[in-house]
């Protein structure tokens, strides 16, 4: 046998684990410009009531029906005088008959000279404009005795001082917070427009996966990433949808795809995202012609593989669980939010000081599972993209810029929590 038909081991380069020089890998920020730029609404709108509105999508600013508070009232539990009628100093002021309570007003004018007992979120009587707290007087249940002076409209609240009726209260594109419905409720909005929730569907690809609760054999791994995906998805406030799982199988892959898209505005797989023997979401968005293949400058979770199906989104997710988790954040997450009306939404993350030390290399963008703990970010003890464990350790990610970073204890780095990715 000749030397030459012998197959040669390539040369191992020094710099191995480095990335390819002569490849362009697109840097994160590239990345989410681009769908930024390309990714538009794509769901229709609906009215909901306030009662099933958390977590839906604002389609329209909202408008105060009514002022907040309707009418002027009280702030404390105490009794209503005329300001014109209070002097310095002692004084006994004699009470009028009758209250103004939470719900049932006082119907009379006050007298002048008189003082009227009022409860917390009563109408103020006309002729009130002070209220004198319970606490700063003595009474026998006839007068009131306190020490003047007292400012002109204390303990009061003025009608819509919170919200004026006609007031934006709510702007497009809200996700609606517990508190929101609180304002709008107060403000007399009791439907909300909204846009139909996003529907994700996921699937997972692989022939080593089976199902949690099924019998596995011992090659086989469970299925990690649906339940965490769906669940994400959720948290998100979109409608999740689950695929199941499809095997690494081409024909079987373009069914799943092909109901996916029937049933979904956007697909999540995960796995079968880069380009190896198995890889077959990548092979098959190919085929299609609509594949993106995003070699992204990113750690963990590199390619990702980005393609319509019939005309709905797909994001080809990594199959490793850390890789899948971080890519639906940083990609996905802002994707599903353009999609389902909630426009580009960039998450907000906290400057803070390391508590680990990291020599990082330039050319591509590190999210680190991490947690705060005494206002300083500790990262999981390994960097393993295996390592499912450091996920759920976490509570967020630190993120390390693209350019290289020597990182000491006390370090300022940027910690993402995961509740900044809505989660
Ligand atoms: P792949 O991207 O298909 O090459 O998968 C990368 C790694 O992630 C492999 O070790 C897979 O076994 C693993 N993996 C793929 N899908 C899942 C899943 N749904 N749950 C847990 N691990 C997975
Ligand atoms: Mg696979």
């Amino acid at each position: 046998m000749s030397k030459q038909n012998e197959l040669v081991p390539p040369p191992l380069k020094n710099d191995c684990f480095s990335l390819p020089a002569d490849t362009h890998w697109t840097p994160v920020s590239e990345a989410l410009a681009l769908l930024k730029e390309r990714l538009h609404v794509c769901v229709g709108t609906e009215t909901v009531p306030v009662f099933a509105a958390l977590d839906r999508v604002l389609a329209e600013d909202v408008v105060a029906q009514r002022s907040n508070p309707p009418q002027p009232n009280s702030a404390v539990d105490g009794y209503g005088l005329r300001h014109f009628n209070i002097i310095e100093g002692p004084q006994t002021v004699p009470l009028v008959d009758g209250r103004s309570a939470a719900g049932a007003p006082f119907s009379g004018v006050l007298p002048g000279g008189h003082a009227v007992r009022i409860l917390t979120g009563a109408t103020l009587p006309e002729g009130v404009d002070t209220v004198i707290l319970q606490e700063d007087v003595t009474t026998d249940g006839k007068a009131i005795a306190f020490h003047g002076p007292l400012k002109k409209g204390s303990n009061t609240r003025k009608a819509g001082e919170d919200v004026a009726s006609g007031g934006v209260i709510l702007t497009k594109g809200r996700r609606i917070t517990p508190a929101d419905l609180a304002l709008a409720a107060a403000t007399g909005v009791s439907q909300l427009p909204v846009f139909e929730r996003l529907r994700v569907a996921v699937v997972s690809t692989g022939d080593e996966l089976a199902e949690p609760g099924q019998k596995a054999r011992a090659d086989q791994i469970f299925d990690a990433n649906r339940p965490m995906l769906l669940a994400m998805i959720a948290q998100f406030g979109f409608e999740a949808i689950d695929m199941g799982r499809s095997p690494d199988d081409r024909e079987a892959l373009t069914a799943y795809l092909n109901e996916a898209a029937g049933r979904a505005d956007m697909i999540l797989t995960s796995g079968g995202a880069s380009a190896g023997d198995e890889d077959h979401m990548s092979a098959l968005l190919n085929e299609t012609g609509s594949m993106t293949f995003w070699r992204l400058a990113i750690k963990p979770g590199r390619p990702l593989a980005l393609g319509l199906w019939a005309g709905t989104p797909v994001f080809g997710l990594p199959g490793n669980p850390v890789a899948a988790k971080v890519c639906t954040l940083v990609f996905a997450k802002p994707a599903m939010d353009a999609l389902g009306g909630a426009g580009w939404q960039e998450p907000v993350s906290l400057k803070v000081p390391a508590a680990f030390t990291k020599s990082k290399k330039a050319g591509r963008r590190e999210y680190l599972r991490a947690r705060l703990r005494d206002g300083r970010a500790e990262v999981f003890l390994s960097e393993g993209s295996g390592r499912i464990s450091g996920l759920s350790w976490a509570e967020g990610l630190v993120e390390l810029p693209d350019a290289a970073m020597e990182i000491h204890e006390g370090s300022e780095v940027a910690f993402y929590p995961y509740s900044a990715f809505g989660l």
